[in-house]
């Protein structure tokens, strides 16, 4: 299946069940363009995208310096709504997790990790995901459908809502909790690239979300063609799921490997655009009990890792139901990173978060399930 169809195959449906467009995640031209097919000239389109982005209002009738009629026009053809809240749920720790039901009924979770300096909201890129890393229970989700960049966008937007952080008069969106984001929730987002990279534009725009690029990380499992592409259209912190330092183990955890193999990954970052000792990638090392947390694993990381500007995120292995993995003990994790910090390395151990209810790294899943098993394949790099 080429990129194309499987793009097409797998995509958001375009219109909410009234058949109402989704606004959210068109850049302004694209919203120029929409408003234009009403003879609505360019400033109508600026005041629709200050009440979406600025203000963060959730239907056409609050945008108070609009004529009626065209609210009335704009409420028939559009859709600026949030997803529907199914749960949330709150940790011991303070982290909130989130399901959400897009127009179609789709679900996916959010989760909003609040720290002492920053809140980070991690943001799902799919409904499931194609791949079947061993460790993580997303992945036992087959792929039901990429999100459309105004699902991406409203996961931020519905998190804007729930924190009370959209500007005001009074205030104008200084101290926000919602500080960072992690494109770390559900899926692969580079196997989403077109609509995660419009989404996040509209995250970084100075006049749209305004979240810096320095505070957003998207992390992936290795897709290298579109890793270059990351770098250079976005900008963005990148991590990787690394979790082994030898060809032979990663396949067999994360069968991506077979598809590109560790050193076309690492040239691949070696090459990320803006790399320095001040921008350096994260890998992202999962432990899991006597599987990859040797101290020769630590030290053949050294050596696969030697000369490029990064860090190494060790996260004790996140328990869900049936994964058949355990976590390596805590002496096992700090003598694995006493070797890497030895060898020059930053080596923090990730403190799991939102584990309570099932929010941490590796436990996002939602009940989603397509009716059919597509006969074509899922892997849109499986290209014929
Ligand atoms: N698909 C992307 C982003 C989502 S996963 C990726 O794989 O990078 C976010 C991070 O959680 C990844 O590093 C992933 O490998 C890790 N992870 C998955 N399952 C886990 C688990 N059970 N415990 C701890 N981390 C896990
Ligand atoms: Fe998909 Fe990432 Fe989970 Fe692997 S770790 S199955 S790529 S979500």
């Amino acid at each position: 299946m080429s990129l194309a169809s499987h793009a097409r195959k797998f995509s958001a449906p375009p219109t909410d069940a009234q058949g109402r467009i989704p606004l959210v995640g068109l850049n302004p031209e694209e919203l120029v363009e929409a408003l234009a097919v009403h003879d609505l000239p360019k400033f109508r389109a600026k005041q629709v995208w200050h009440w979406i982005y600025h203000r963060g209002v959730r239907d056409f009738a609050s945008m108070g310096n609009l004529p009626k009629d065209l609210r009335a026009l704009l409420t028939e053809k559009y859709s600026i709504e949030r997803p529907k809240l199914v749960t949330e749920q709150r940790s011991s720790d303070g982290t909130i997790k989130w399901l959400l039901a897009m127009s179609d009924g789709q679900q996916v979770e959010a989760v909003f990790i609040p720290e002492a300096k920053r809140g980070t909201l991690c943001v799902s890129s799919q409904v499931g995901c194609t791949l079947t890393c061993k460790f993580c229970h997303t992945g036992t989700q087959p792929l039901v459908r990429n999100l459309g960049a105004h699902e991406i966008l409203q996961q931020v937007m519905h998190a804007r809502d729930v924190l009370g952080e959209w500007p005001t008069k009074e205030n104008a969106g200084e101290g926000r909790d919602l500080t960072n984001i992690v494109m770390m929730g559900m899926g692969e987002p580079l196997y989403n690239y077109n609509n995660v990279a419009k989404a996040l534009k509209i995250c970084m725009d100075e006049d749209g979300l305004n979240i810096s690029k320095r505070r957003i990380t998207l992390s992936t499992s290795g897709v290298v063609p579109q890793i270059m592409q990351c770098g250079e259209e976005l900008g963005v912190n990148l991590a990787i799921s690394l979790h082994a330092p030898t060809d032979e183990l990663r396949s067999s955890i994360m069968p991506i490997n077979n598809k590109y193999p560790l050193h076309e990954l690492l040239d691949a970052c070696r090459n990320y655009p803006g790399l320095s000792d001040m921008r350096r990638i994260t890998f992202e090392y999962v432990m899991l009990k006597d599987v990859n947390d040797k101290d020769e694993d630590a030290r053949n990381l050294v050596k696969l890792l030697r000369d490029l500007p990064c860090k190494i995120n060790l996260i004790p292995f996140n328990a869900w139901p049936g994964s058949g993995f355990e976590c390596s003990e805590e002496g096992r994790i700090a003598s694995f990173a006493r070797i890497l910090e030895h060898a020059g390395y930053d080596a923090p151990v990730r403190r799991p978060r939102g584990r309570d209810i099932l929010a941490a790294c590796g436990q996002l899943k939602s009940a989603s399930t397509r009716l059919r098993k597509p006969a074509e394949s899922e892997n849109p790099d499986a290209i014929s």
